[in-house]
């Protein structure tokens, strides 16, 4: 009796993590429709850009409905094929502010790192899709040309970890890196860009949050979520574990037709972005990357929809509208 309970303990299935979704996520449109209850009404050929959702960000969206707004998201399309123009492959200028290998320095004071070019889950508006991330990211631990280049200039006070999503990254990874940079005297602040606390928030591991809380700079963590059903209760309790260990969360979003671009759903996601802790930072207006086009907003409805959100919503709750235009010191307000 005794042995056969040990033996039942011994072989009890480990719980899912965070790896196990991604092994496990849906990685072509009949899978995920599949998941959803829904039939494939259109093949889309073959993309550059391979779909990949994870499932706890399926289990957000409403099975049965096609035109969810998480889904929309995430589900190729054949148009993604179509060549319009106005749309290109570098549309924000990153290749030129490329400051050798994983690092972008197009701003003051600040640079981002590409730490890896991997990412939870594939957003069919991504600007980074056409990236060329192979030979573009420092990950697989060469970021030395990255850190002395971040050495060399004292004008850097701000690290952005970016990718991809710096915490596809092992937490180890993620704690060689930090150690390395703060050798560098003039580092005043960290910034982590991710998508991870929404996608999968089991990403905010015990071994994560220490590292969070040891970091030896102020520290802010920007999310992205464009929709307010994106957040659940285990997302909250992934950015409130962050912000326990000391960390500010933002939440950046990106104007996308169909999922997010009216005033009631731009309101709902500041406020239940707010709930969860994480205070609204960009609105970013559609990079035109190649393939994006059936996402792009009008911006004069953009105007007022900003208005609407304005005359709603406290101060704190509007998030600045921008755009990114290559060669501008900033990105652009659009008011
Ligand atoms: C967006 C971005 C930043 C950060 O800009 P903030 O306005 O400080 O958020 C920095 N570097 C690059 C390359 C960026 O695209
Ligand atoms: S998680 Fe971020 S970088 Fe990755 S595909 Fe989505 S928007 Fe792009």
């Amino acid at each position: 009796m005794k042995s056969h309970s040990l033996a039942r303990t011994a072989f009890a299935p480990k719980p899912i993590d965070w790896r196990d979704h991604l092994r496990q996520a849906a990685r072509n449109p009949a899978e995920l429709l599949e998941r959803l209850g829904l039939a494939l009404a259109d093949e889309p050929a073959g993309s550059r850009f391979p779909m990949l959702v994870p499932q706890p960000f399926i289990d957000r969206m409403q099975p049965g409905d096609r035109r969810d707004p998480l889904l929309l998201q995430v589900l190729p399309d054949r148009s993604e094929e179509d060549r319009v123009s106005g749309y290109n492959d570098d549309p924000v200028g990153d290749r030129a502010s490329s400051a050798g290998r994983g690092l972008l320095h197009k701003y003051r004071g600040r640079v981002l790192l590409v730490a890896t070019g991997a990412c939870a889950v594939h957003c069919r508006y991504c600007f980074r899709q056409a990236f060329p991330y192979a030979t573009e990211h420092a990950g697989n631990n060469h970021w030395r040309p990255a850190l002395e280049y971040i050495a060399g200039d004292e004008s850097i006070e701000e690290v952005i970890l970016s990718g991809g999503d710096p915490l596809m990254l092992p937490t180890g990874r993620l704690q060689e890196l930090t150690t390395q940079l703060s050798a560098i005297p003039h580092i005043r602040r960290l910034r982590i860009h991710t998508r991870l606390p929404i996608i999968l928030p089991d990403r905010v591991t015990g071994n994560l949050l220490d590292w969070i809380g040891n970091l030896p700079w102020p520290t802010v963590m920007v999310v992205h979520a464009n929709h307010a059903n994106e957040f659940d209760d285990a997302v909250d309790e992934g950015i409130r574990g962050i912000r326990g260990r000391g960390a500010h969360v933002l939440n950046q979003a990106v104007l996308l037709a169909g999922i997010n671009d009216s005033a009631p759903a731009l309101s709902g996601l500041m406020r239940r972005s707010f709930a969860a802790g994480a205070l609204p930072y960009y609105l970013h207006l559609l990079d035109p990357v190649s393939g994006a086009q059936r996402f792009e907003s009008d911006e004069s409805r953009a105007v007022d929809m900003m208005e609407t959100l304005r005359r709603e919503l406290s101060g704190y709750l509007v998030p600045r509208l921008v755009r990114e235009v290559a060669g501008e010191p900033y990105k652009l307000p659009v008011l």
